[in-house]
């Protein structure tokens, strides 16, 4: 689903957000992607969800190589393959949720009934169905990041992002997103969680740890070598 091979990207000023980073990911796997404040998490999602290029290297996403693709079939695979959740929800404010979510969909051309369709089925599977006419300020921070999380997944994209999904939450509806990241997860979406909160990595099935700009462990990669003794 993902390969990044030597991937870097570079700042103005000498910073090396990423220097040198080589990572694949299964289609249907579990992944955190962990490490202090600085070291490369954000830029890292932004290239694995194809919102950046890199400076150099080669990044694959769903079969597509990313830096061949012109920007407009670049946009195109984001918005059928991709789905995204910000630490801070990022819903329309004064639009209900049934159409935040509708709206993820317009990219699709499908029309707007079908399109409401959905968005009421994806908020049903997030346990929504009963709040799909109720705006953003008329929920919970946990219930904003379920909308914004059935937003993620109404087209049924391969990869599905998370930038920090709970760093909002307080701990009882941080959990919840997490089970229902879980939940979305078993049932074959492939999902990337960048989190800075070792508790939230550690219950995660693989555990990435960047540091300055380099990816310095991977659970993966240390039980193959475990098994391979
Ligand atoms: P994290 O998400 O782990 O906090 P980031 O990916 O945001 O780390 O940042 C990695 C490094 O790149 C930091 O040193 C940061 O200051 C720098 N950086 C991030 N974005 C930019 C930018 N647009 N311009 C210049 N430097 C940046």
């Amino acid at each position: 689903m993902i390969e990044l091979r030597d991937v870097t990207k570079h700042y103005p000023g000498g910073v090396r957000a990423l220097d040198g980073v080589s990572l694949r990911v299964a289609a249907g796997e579990l992944v955190a992607i962990a490490g202090p404040s600085g070291s490369g998490k954000s830029t890292m999602l932004h290239v694995l969800g194809t919102l950046d290029r890199p400076t150099s290297g080669r990044v694959r996403i769903a079969g597509h190589d990313v830096g061949r693709l012109p920007d407009a079939k670049l946009s195109a695979l984001r918005a059928a393959a991709v789905g995204f959740v910000f630490q801070h929800f990022h819903l329309a404010a004064g639009t209900r949720a049934i159409d935040n979510v509708a709206d993820g969909l317009l990219y699709t051309g499908l029309r707007a009934a079908v399109r409401r369709r959905r968005a009421a089925a994806a908020l049903e599977r997030v346990g929504l169905g009963h709040r799909l006419d109720h705006e953003p300020h008329e929920l919970s921070g946990g219930e904003r990041q379920r909308v914004a999380i059935a937003r993620a997944v109404a087209g049924e994209p391969a990869l599905l992002l998370a930038d920090e999904p709970t760093g909002a939450l307080d701990s009882a509806s941080g959990a919840g997103v997490m089970a229902l990241l879980r939940e979305l997860h078993a049932a074959g979406t492939t999902v990337v969680v960048i989190t800075h909160d070792r508790e939230i990595a550690a219950g995660l099935p693989r555990r990435v740890r960047m540091r300055d700009g380099r990816i310095v462990g991977d659970s993966a990669a240390a039980a193959l070598a475990e098994a391979g003794r």
